[in-house]
């Protein structure tokens, strides 16, 4: 009975950290992930890098698809996620259609790299109905790129930098990768 209960408890302490629909962990789980990786890379003054991914067009996906044939696009996404980080990283679904990665011992060089990798693995993939092999084309995502600034980053200063630096890539045309403004020579 113990057993039972303590499988019971495992199962529900998951599925309060982790996103229902993509498997990946929830916005609640990335906040205590977050604080907690910062801090030890504040620490050890070890590099950190986070991306903040999201769909592009993909209201116009859904419109034209329906919402069932969206959700299966998110949880591909969160798919090559997943595929393309390590044992340690952190990917987490962060609002509707946006998902944000943090890469610990990670600098600017390399998050961009495993950025890259996202993006292109993501637009080479061509959806396909499982059932009935109608072809939904393929979706892209823009990204943003940010890396821990040590003894003066906070956790949302850092989320908004990367957050300017998708929406750069939003502007520049989607379907690509943006590293965030360079700090100014103070
Ligand atoms: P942009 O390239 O500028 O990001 O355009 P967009 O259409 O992706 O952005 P917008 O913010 O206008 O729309 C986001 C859409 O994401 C709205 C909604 O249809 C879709 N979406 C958000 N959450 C879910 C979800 O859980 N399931 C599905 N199927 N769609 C979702
Ligand atoms: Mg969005
Ligand atoms: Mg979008």
């Amino acid at each position: 009975e113990i057993n039972g209960l303590r499988e019971n408890l495992a199962k529900a302490t998951s599925e309060a950290e982790h996103d229902f629909l993509t498997g990946v962990y929830n916005r609640k789980a990335f906040d205590r992930e977050f604080d907690d990786l910062a801090a030890q890379a504040e620490e050890g003054k070890t590099p950190l890098c986070m991306v903040m991914v999201d769909i592009d067009y993909f209201k116009k996906f859904n419109d034209e698809y329906g919402h069932l044939i969206g959700d299966e696009v998110l949880k591909m996404v969160a798919k090559f996620l997943k595929e393309c980080v390590k044992g340690k990283d952190i990917v987490a679904r962060y609002g509707g259609e946006e998902f944000a990665v943090i890469l610990p011992n990670t600098p600017i060089k390399g998050a961009l790299i495993v950025a890259e990798n996202i993006r292109r693995a993501i637009s080479s993939k061509e959806l396909k109905h499982k059932a009935t092999g109608e072809s939904f084309g393929t979706v892209t995502v823009s990204m943003g790129v940010a890396s821990y600034r040590h003894g003066a980053d906070t956790i949302p200063i850092l989320i908004k930098r990367a957050d300017d630096a998708l929406y750069r890539s939003k502007r520049a045309g989607r379907n690509r990768v943006t590293e965030e403004a360079v700090a100014s020579a103070a």
